[in-house]
């Protein structure tokens, strides 16, 4: 009987899996199945491009169905893993609880983002990993602007102008980047706004930002400013 290899995760890891293994493994060898909570390969390096509001939304995505023809797509969350009688539980879209069984398993179910222990993160941030959160950015820049410019109070209205992004990998300098430009592209409706100006700031511990490429690269990027309140990007506006 051929394989049953399953694939768990449908983002870069899954994905690609899934592509490679229809392109080399013999017809009628193996069924490959994929399950993901996301019909969808969401293209991360485009998601500032979504939350800036330059690119459609359905521009930074890949429908696997589009893509993968000779691979089985499960729309589904996995919700546990029996590794020693080789099944995988899925619960589907509706509700279902599901085992699945394999006799090869590809974990590719990326990761969460990070909750430094800053006080107020958890409650107010948001993050900025999936389509709906970089719409959700860009939403709360827009509200933030909407409420400054109904303050009479100049010193309310610079808190609600005030932008702080905490980590300063990729993901952090392109949001921020592409979000104070969306920003600076709208302000001109907000006359209040546009007076103040608003402040840019990121924050991380590293000396410099986007630290994840080899220092050779890593060190031609700007140098942070220390300070109390995190690393200033400028103010602008
Ligand atoms: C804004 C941003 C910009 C980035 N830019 C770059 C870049 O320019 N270059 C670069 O190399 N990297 C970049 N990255 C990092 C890159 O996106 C990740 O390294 C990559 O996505 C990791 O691939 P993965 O397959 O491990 O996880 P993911 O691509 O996150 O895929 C995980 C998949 O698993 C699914 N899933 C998760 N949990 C479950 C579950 N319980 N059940 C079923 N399915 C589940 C998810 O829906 C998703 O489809 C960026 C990331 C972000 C957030």
């Amino acid at each position: 009987m051929a394989w049953h290899v399953v694939i768990a995760g449908g983002g870069f890891g899954g994905f690609y899996a899934a592509r490679r293994l229809e392109q080399v493994l013999p017809q009628q060898s193996a069924r490959v199945t994929l399950v993901s909570s996301d019909n969808f390969l969401l293209y991360t390096p485009l998601l500032p491009g979504a939350a800036a509001g330059t690119l459609e939304p359905r521009h930074v995505v890949i429908p696997l169905r589009e893509e993968l023809h000779q691979t089985d797509t499960v729309l589904g969350r996995v919700t546990g893993l029996d590794a020693g009688g080789s099944t995988l539980e899925v619960q589907s879209v509706e509700g279902r609880n599901e085992r699945l069984a394999y006799d090869q398993l590809v974990l590719a179910l990326g990761s969460i983002s990070r909750v430094p222990p800053v006080p107020g993160l958890a409650e107010h941030g948001l993050g900025f990993k999936t389509l709906a959160e970089a719409i959700a950015l860009r939403n709360r820049a827009l509200l933030n602007l909407e409420i400054a410019e109904s303050l009479e109070d100049p010193e309310a209205r610079r808190s609600f102008l005030s932008f702080v992004f905490i980590g300063a990998g990729y993901a952090g300098v392109e949001g921020i980047a592409e979000l104070q430009d969306y920003v600076a592209d709208v302000i001109d409706r907000y006359p209040r706004c546009r007076i103040d100006g608003t402040r840019w700031l990121i924050a991380d511990a590293d000396d410099r930002i986007m630290h994840s490429p080899p220092r050779r690269i890593g060190s031609r990027s700007p140098r942070a400013r220390s300070s109390p309140r995190g690393s200033s990007a400028g103010r602008r506006g």
